[in-house]
């Protein structure tokens, strides 16, 4: 039987995969496989007006709310902004059939492996084989390409469990809520109002060195469902990992990832459909001019990869992601995590929408460092990223220190001696 051949196979038909074979159908004859019925998901996603509007997704909003609140057992923030809730199955419905205008050919058939050739890739399904000079993984994080490379380096999750339910009763339906489980068992309440009757309830528990099991939080969250609204109606499950971490290799000869089998989420923010969202026009862009110049070898689509990532704007991400973990450790820190919130004011919805600058980062690092003992601080952060923390802190230090003396507040003579020494306050100074 002859081979069926294609410009760019795409594996996964979650958002990552619909949204680069929509703008890369455009340009080449693309097929999609989807293991399951294409233009289905188990997520839900809030987002914002303006990206909505971007992407041509007004029609799959739900709800718009100006704010989303966070709760702990001694404060309340609202991160203003123009939020929606998306139907997700609208979201898909309107990608796919996107896609299908394009021309995108989409087979319901499941992945099993592939095998490199001369000038390209041949993919096995269970239903047949097909040949392409360029595979794209889009199969989140169970990616059986990542599996079989070994390529996680390292893997921290959000694991999610909940249903979309009717009937229930919160107290203003329609806002877009987060608040710990009264324990200290990492867990959390997520409430995404859908409409005046249905809302999405889930529960997440932030997981460290491991991508969880959604399965494992399902008996609790039956609990939390009936203690808490004993009316509600389950209309559908929702469950799954949003996940940040980093690969050993971004891409491998012919072969690319991109959504959550890249772990292309940042760091604690756990924002992977929005990170989408941004990001697939960038990333179809580069993979247009990477076939066009025929430079599908790794090394090549590495750098394609790469546009996705600033290297500096990632450092600092792990660095706010590991104080997230450790925000979500307990109630108790929970609160740290919503005062840290409320000390960064008008500026901590730029960290929900990954629109963080390295001066936003700076600042929101120099907060952090303020806001948990140095003593934790050491504990957490991995042992390659100490001396980078230990400059910022010698860095917000020295400026504390000088705004003191421009205060007109008398220092220590041991301060003073050793002041004008300090490194680092040139550039801090330029950045500001
Ligand atoms: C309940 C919930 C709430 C969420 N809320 C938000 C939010 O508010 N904001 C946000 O930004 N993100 C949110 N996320 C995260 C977001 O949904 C994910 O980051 C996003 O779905 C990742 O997209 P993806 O396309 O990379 O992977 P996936 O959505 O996992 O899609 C992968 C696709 O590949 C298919 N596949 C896998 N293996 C094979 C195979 N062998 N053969 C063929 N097909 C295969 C799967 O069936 C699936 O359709 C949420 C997730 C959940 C579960």
């Amino acid at each position: 039987m002859k081979m069926e051949s294609y410009d760019i196979i795409i594996a996964g038909a979650g958002p990552a995969g619909l949204t680069a074979a929509v703008e890369l159908s455009k340009e080449f004859k693309v097929l999609l496989i989807e293991k399951h019925k294409p233009g289905t998901t188990n997520a839900t996603w809030y987002s914002y007006a303006d990206r909505a509007k971007e992407y041509g997704l007004d029609d799959a909003v739900a709800v718009r709310t100006d704010y989303i609140k966070f709760t702990s057992p001694s404060e309340t923030h609202f991160m203003r902004d123009d939020c929606v809730i998306f139907d997700h199955n609208k979201v898909m419905e309107i990608w796919l059939n996107r896609a299908r205008t394009n021309g995108v050919e989409i087979r319901q058939e499941d992945f099993l492996d592939y095998q490199n050739v001369e000038n390209g890739i041949v993919v096995k399904t269970n239903k047949g084989k097909y040949s392409a000079p360029l595979l794209i993984d889009a199969m989140g994080i169970n990616s059986k390409i990542v599996q079989k490379n070994d390529l996680i380096k390292r893997k921290d999750a959000w694991v999610i469990y909940g249903a979309r339910v009717k009937n229930v009763d919160f107290e203003k339906p329609q806002q877009l809520e987060y608040y710990p489980l009264n324990d200290d068992a990492n867990t959390y309440v997520g409430i995404h109002p859908v409409s005046n009757t249905e809302t999405n309830f889930y529960l997440f528990k932030g997981e460290k060195n491991t991508l969880g099991n959604p399965e494992e939080l399902k008996e609790k969250f039956e609990e939390v469902l009936k203690k808490t609204q004993p009316n509600a109606e389950k209309l559908e499950t929702l469950s799954g990992t949003i996940v940040s971490g980093s690969l050993k290799k971004y891409a491998l000869d012919n072969i690319i990832f991109f959504g959550s089998s890249g772990m292309l989420n940042p760091d604690g923010c756990g924002m992977g459909f929005n990170e989408i969202l941004k990001k697939h026009r960038i990333f179809s862009a580069a993979i247009s001019k990477a076939m066009k110049g025929n430079r599908l070898d790794q090394k090549n689509l590495e750098k394609v990869a790469e546009k996705l990532r600033d290297q500096e704007v990632i450092h600092f991400q792990k660095i706010i992601g590991a104080f997230s973990l450790y925000f979500i450790k307990s109630t108790s820190k929970w609160d740290g995590g919503v005062k840290w919130l409320n000390a960064m004011g008008d500026d901590s919805k730029n960290w929900m929408r990954n629109e963080m600058d390295l001066k936003w980062l700076k600042k929101a690092n120099i907060r952090l460092h303020s806001s948990i003992p140095i003593t934790e601080t050491v504990k957490m952060i991995p042992l390659d990223e100490l001396p980078f923390i230990m400059g910022q802190l010698v860095r917000f230090t020295h400026k504390a220190l000088l705004s003191k003396i421009k205060e007109g507040v008398k220092l220590p003579s041991e301060v003073l001696k050793v002041l004008p020494g300090l490194p680092g306050l040139k550039s801090r100074e330029t950045d500001e």
